[in-house]
């Protein structure tokens, strides 16, 4: 089958990538990504096909997407931060860009599988977070998701479009860019940690997440592929877990073997305090897939950014933009 993968030069798009090029059902991959925060070297030695290019430019949009048996949607500004500084042009990359990526799938009734967020879900104290939950978007980020995610399902609704919207936590691994103001947590701890320098925490450092190793994340997303798995609402892509920032801070202490400096800061506007996800949706639509512990994921992610930072042009700062 060929397999278009949207963003697919990002961090969660190049692991989907190399998994999808693994699979013997999978004969053609397709990245196409406009490289806003990607990198063509995350695809270097991999066996699929780079478009540069974005999802807002239909005609593009549809060139590639032409023949495809299936989509899968990664392509986003995903960032809360970044949707705070700029909000219009966050919905038109995750809210309008989504809308033209399930337009040009229409035609063909090619099936979707998309990325939604956690962040959908907003303050709510009540834990895990389970589908049927009230949304409460805190951010133009968590907005444009949920928007996203309408049009994911209507789409199915309307046109009985083969379509999955998976709500990922928070997904961390090899090859999530770090050396930004935006960088996501755990590269940002281990970037600090493996240079002895402080860790900067915003807010006390007890509020919660659930981690996913990104290697789990797209072992569900190939299979979801390859079996041609739909849903007609959103589905929880995190397995459970519940880890405060401190007791992740403990766990990078253990594996790199040193006593770790913090340093804490004020929270940031559209951060929720606690989450953590109900994964029986997920667990009924995928039995069998089992998450990699955080212990294991987190050696194998502090060895490749240790592996990464000692190539002569670091590919940890060099591929983020
Ligand atoms: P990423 O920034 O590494 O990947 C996003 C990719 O989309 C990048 O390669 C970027 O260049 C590309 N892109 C952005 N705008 C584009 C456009 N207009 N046209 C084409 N390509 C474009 O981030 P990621 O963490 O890999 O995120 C992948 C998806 O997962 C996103 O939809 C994000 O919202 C979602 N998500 C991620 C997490 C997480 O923890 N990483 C959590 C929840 C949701």
């Amino acid at each position: 089958m060929k397999v278009v993968v949207t963003g697919g030069a990002g961090f969660i798009g190049a692991n989907l990538c190399r998994e999808l090029a693994e699979r013997p059902g999978v004969q053609q991959v397709v990245a196409l990504d406009n490289l806003s925060t990607g990198a063509a070297e995350n695809l270097a030695d991999i066996n699929a096909e780079l478009v540069v290019g974005s999802i807002l430019d239909r005609s593009l949009l549809q060139d590639v997407v032409d023949g495809a048996d299936a989509v899968v949607h990664l392509a986003a500004r995903p960032s809360v931060p970044r949707s705070v500084a700029d909000p219009v042009a966050s919905h038109e990359a995750n809210a309008t860009g989504t809308l033209y990526v399930l337009e040009a799938c229409r035609r063909d009734g090619i099936p979707v599988v998309a990325a939604s967020s956690s962040s959908v879900y907003g303050p709510t104290p009540e834990l895990p977070k389970h589908e049927g939950m009230a949304t409460r978007p805190q951010s133009p980020y968590a907005a444009g998701k949920l928007a996203a995610e309408s049009y994911v399902l209507a789409h199915g609704a309307t046109y009985g479009m083969r379509t999955l919207a998976l709500r990922f936590f928070n997904v961390y691994g090899p090859l999530q860019s770090v050396g930004h103001a935006y960088a996501a947590v755990i590269p940002a701890f281990v970037d600090a940690a493996l240079r002895r320098q402080p860790l900067r925490v915003h807010g006390d450092g007890q509020q919660t997440r659930d981690f996913t190793y990104v290697g789990s994340v797209v072992r569900v997303i190939a299979d979801a592929v390859e079996r041609g798995v739909h849903h007609d609402r959103p589905v929880n892509l995190a397995f459970g877990s519940r880890t405060s920032l401190l007791g992740l801070i403990r766990k990078i202490e253990s594996i790199v073997g040193y006593d770790l400096e913090t340093v804490f800061e004020a929270s940031r506007p559209g951060d929720v305090r606690d989450s953590q996800a109900a994964d029986v949706q997920l667990r009924t639509l995928f039995p069998g897939r089992e998450p990699m512990s955080l212990d294991d994921g987190l050696a194998q992610t502090v060895a490749w950014y240790r592996a990464a930072m000692r190539k002569p042009e670091s590919q940890v700062s060099g591929m983020v933009a």
